[in-house]
């Protein structure tokens, strides 16, 4: 099949063969744009070339060569032509942009002779030396650099930098014809040096050169890392473009630049961009020199720059999109040398989509679709304010949303002491790993950093829950005591400002201007588009009146998973839970119970206050008890302590007690253990002062006004037997606390999916329950046998090696995970038509998943206040 296309045989639909930098400039070319005329080499020619370990296919050449002669005619030059040479450009551009991460070489089809015969044709020998050393330079860099004989760009680089030294310039354009060509010279010989051969002469060999080291760039690590992160397949493979060079190099009155045709941090319909005068390719974006931004343009050539905004204008109208252009100018005239979708930020791309379609260019329905709900995170958190300029320390994974300033500080107590709550400071958290014990700390922190841990780290997960700016994993850092170290060597230490930004994993120095988003304007309509598109219900995981409230505002339509024992772990009421855990007598546990009722009732109250007349998914007491006991570790050594010390008496007595207790209840495998519905049977003392509490609190809060929808979860159910047993003790309790009341309460009693034998038997446990919610961690832990607290040993060399697709705690697993989950739902529905059935698993607020539940027939799905606005967008894209 047809490996090389010219530009006016392509157009824009062929990103799959000719990466979307050629399809693109095929496109632009046929609509009329002065693109300088090119061709393409496919994709699959990548991807058989590199299968075929470096072996250039049969035939290429061949095909190539006749390309570029329909270019040559084109152009009326000729390639390695001694009187009039056509230079070209080989880029690489794959299916997905992927800026900057594979190579690019310049000027291709220079030599001793062509140069000489430029330097006729333009009179400009300084241009001419120019194009010619970063040539040298750039194939070197991709061509014969092997990582270890220093032809790398910055080794060219570093040479030029002494050369500029030694005649005492600093600026590019200072240095003369002359000194660029001893510059050439000096590459030449130096290439020699490094590699023992000569820099080819020959143009065919150097374009051959050229085209396989962008095919191997495919695989070079930063286009390996950034595929990985952005879940880009490796299957893929670049196109190569080939493309007559034109150049913004040779005066005054030439330029190059990049520019958006909108604002990409903000979406204001503005161009939005940078160029430079007298500059070729990367020299915008490399930063040797300062560029301008795009509206001195305006002044300093209205013409160029009226022609430049209209192609904008076209560009938009064509592509339907927001555009990132990279322009040149040369003498005046201007060329579009590539177009793309622009990256931008979430605020960014709500606005443009909204504002694309009151501007009549797009659909609600493809505003929807072209939004990655995972932007809308950017949307919700304080943002670096627009412009502000910042110095980024270190880079880590983006755990946590947001921008934050503070102090740093490095450990939870201090945290705590100086944090909200505290002293009131801004403190930013850092770590070099996070445990529960932290807790304290993140919250009165505005932002946390890790040196250590990933995307699912704890660090990261509660952080996310909470809405935390968090940089996780980040090592380049390194923390020691009261102080950390970042790659560049700089020094930050207790007390010293640093910023966090959150969505970028970035660690910036110094404090950073901080704004808060706005939730109404491009962000609510859109939003209230995906409302009216959805099918799915969207509720949220919250525990606190609080959390219910900020839910709401971002659109929760009731609670779908209320942690109880959350409410356990407050300062003032743990020893009451740790006495009644602890109790010898049933009279005694049942004493500690009653301490802890009013609690409970209050915190129920509250909820169902601020859900007005939303439903509750309220879940029964569910992890191990011992998690509210101190660790037997901490036990052991408390009492080594006293014991070193020669206490003796009470305290010691007292402290080895519990160390025994403690140690009693000490189970080999927790999570698989005694916990939720089990402890319902051991203990029923528990969950009947949970239901008290919850329909007490319900009947207060109907009391105060509200219209309150309890659905009574009870957990971790393998069964039937065990829900009936736990449902009709509970259920008792239930009609005698409403009885008692004289009031009517709209309650049920439902069961959580999270054992694989539950969804097996569906059909018999939805006989006892009014509702399931599946459960999908504890689903996901069982169904594959990973603790999810160990399995990151082997989770991420699983999915490097592509064992796993990606990690089935993020994503559900649709084929092992899903299928219990579908099997599930036809089982009960087969019983009980009518059952209410969501999720309130992390995934509920993973875009992928939520587009599973909406195929399987979910009512609902339920994720953390902060995830609500994704999923809304997110269920409206499943229902398009
Ligand atoms: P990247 O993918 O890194 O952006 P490109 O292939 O787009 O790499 O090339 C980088 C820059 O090189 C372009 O933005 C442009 O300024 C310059 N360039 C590429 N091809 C040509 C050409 N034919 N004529 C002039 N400049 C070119
Ligand atoms: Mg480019
Ligand atoms: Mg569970």
């Amino acid at each position: 099949s047809k490996r090389v296309w010219l530009f006016e045989e392509a157009n824009a639909t062929m990103r799959d063969e000719l990466g979307g930098k050629g399809a693109n400039l095929a496109e632009m070319s046929n609509i009329g744009l002065p693109v300088p005329p090119g061709f393409t080499i496919t994709t699959d020619t990548c991807i058989a070339y590199n299968k075929s370990d470096g072996q250039f296919p049969e035939g290429l050449l061949d095909e190539i060569k006749t390309a570029l002669a329909a270019v040559e005619a084109k152009t009326g030059k000729k390639l390695g032509d001694p009187a009039n040479p056509l230079l070209v450009s080989v880029r690489s551009g794959a299916k997905f942009s992927m800026p900057g991460m594979m190579d690019t070489v310049l000027n291709l089809g220079l030599n001793d002779e062509t140069a000489e015969a430029l330097i006729k044709l333009t009179g400009n020998a300084r241009f001419v030396y120019d194009s010619y050393r970063r040539f040298l330079m750039m194939l070197s860099d991709v061509a014969y650099s092997d990582g270890t004989n220093k032809l790398a760009k910055h080794d060219f680089e570093h040479i030029f930098y002494d050369l500029k030294k030694e005649l005492g310039v600093t600026e590019d354009l200072d240095v003369t014809a002359d000194q660029l060509k001893g510059l050439c010279e000096t590459y030449k010989t130096y290439i020699k040096q490094q590699s023992g051969k000569d820099f080819p002469q020959d143009p065919f060999v150097q374009l051959q050169d050229g085209v396989e080291a962008v095919f191997k760039s495919w695989f070079n690590d930063r286009a390996k890392l950034y595929r990985q992160r952005e879940k880009i397949s490796d299957d893929l493979g670049t196109a190569v473009n080939i493309q007559s060079m034109v150049f913004g190099n040779q005066g005054e009155d030439c330029g190059t630049g990049v520019a958006f045709t909108r604002d990409a941090s903000n979406g204001n319909n503005e161009i939005f961009g940078e160029y430079l005068m007298n500059a070729q390719g990367e020299d915008v974006v490399a930063g040797v020199r300062t560029p301008m931004p795009i509206s001195e343009l305006k002044t300093q050539n209205p013409e160029i720059y009226q022609e430049f905004a209209d192609i904008c204008h076209r560009l938009e109208q064509h592509y339907k999109d927001m555009q990132d252009i990279e322009f040149t100018i040369e003498h005046n005239k201007l060329y579009i040398l590539q177009c793309r979708s622009g990256k931008r930020t979430g605020p960014s791309a709500v606005k443009i989509a909204v504002d694309l379609v009151n501007e009549g260019l797009i659909s609600k329905e493809v505003a929807l679709a072209r939004i990655n709900p995972e932007l809308l995170d950017q949307c919700l958190h304080p943002i670096i304010k627009p412009g502000f300029k910042y110095n980024v320390l270190a880079k880590g994974l983006p755990a946590g949303p947001g921008a934050a300033t503070g102090i740093a500080v490095f450990d939870a107590q201090r945290a705590a002491d100086l944090g909200k709550g505290g002293e009131g400071k801004k403190v930013i958290l850092v770590r070099a790993d996070t445990s529960p014990d932290d807790l304290k700390g993140m919250l009165a922190a505005e932002g946390v950093l890790t040196e250590r841990g990933g995307m699912t780290s704890h660090a990261a997960l509660v952080a996310r829950g909470f809405g935390i700016p968090t940089v996780a994993g980040c090592s380049d850092i390194t923390v020691t005591d009261r102080q950390f170290v970042a790659k560049g060597g700089q020094v930050i230490k207790e007390g010293d400002y640093i910023s966090l930004n959150g969505a970028f994993g970035e660690v910036i120095e110094g404090q950073v201007q901080v704004v808060d988003p706005e939730l109404t304007g491009e962000f609510g309509t859109l939003l209230q588009w995906a409302d009216e598109t959805r099918r799915l219900g969207i509720r949220t995981n919250a525990d606190t009146p609080e959390d219910v409230a900020l839910a709401i505002k971002l659109g929760a339509e009731g609670v779908g998973l209320c942690r109880t024992e959350h409410m356990f772990f407050a300062e003032e009421r743990r020893p009451v839970v740790q006495a009644m855990i602890l109790a010898a007598t049933e009279e005694e546990r049942n004493a500690k119970l009653a301490e802890l009722l009013p609690f409970q009732r209050e915190d129920f109250k509250g909820i169902f206050e601020a859900l007005g007349s939303r439903p509750a998914t309220i879940r029964l007491i569910d992890p191990p008890l011992h998690e509210f006991l101190p660790s037997l570790q901490t036990l052991i050594e408390e009492v080594a302590t006293l014991k070193a010390k020669g206490t003796t008496g009470a305290e010691l007595e007292a402290k080895e007690k519990l160390l025994s207790q403690v140690e009693s209840m000490h189970e080999i495998n927790p999570m698989m253990g005694l916990r939720g519905c089990r402890l319902s049977i051991v203990f029923p003392g528990i969950v009947e002062m949970q239901t008290r509490a919850i329909l007490e609190g319900a009947i207060a809060a109907k009391k105060a006004g509200a219209d309150p929808h309890p659905e009574i979860m009870i957990p971790l159910v393998g069964h039937v037997n065990e829900l009936k047993a736990v449902r009709s003790n509970l259920e008792r309790v239930a009609k005698l606390v409403v009885e008692e009341s004289g009031e009517t309460i709209d309650y049920m009693f439902g069961t959580m999916i999270e054992i694989p034998r539950a969804a097996l038997t569906s059909d018999q446990i939805a006989e006892e329950a009014e509702f399931f919610s599946f459960g999908t961690n504890d689903l996901t832990q069982m169904t594959f046998g990973f603790s999810r607290d160990d399995s990151d040993k082997f989770l991420k060399p699983y999915i490097a090696q592509k064992i796993l697709p990606g990690d089935p705690f993020e994503a559900i697993d649709q084929t092992g995970v899903g299928q219990l989950m579908k099997i599930s739902v036809e089982l009960a529905k087969k019983v009980r038509p009518n059952i209410k059935l969501g999720i309130c698993g992390e995934h509920g607020g993973e875009p992928s998943s939520i587009a599973f539940c909406h195929e399987i027939g979910l009512n609902y799905v339920s994720c953390s206040p902060y995830r609500v606005p994704i999923a809304r967008l997110a269920a409206a894209q499943a229902n398009l």
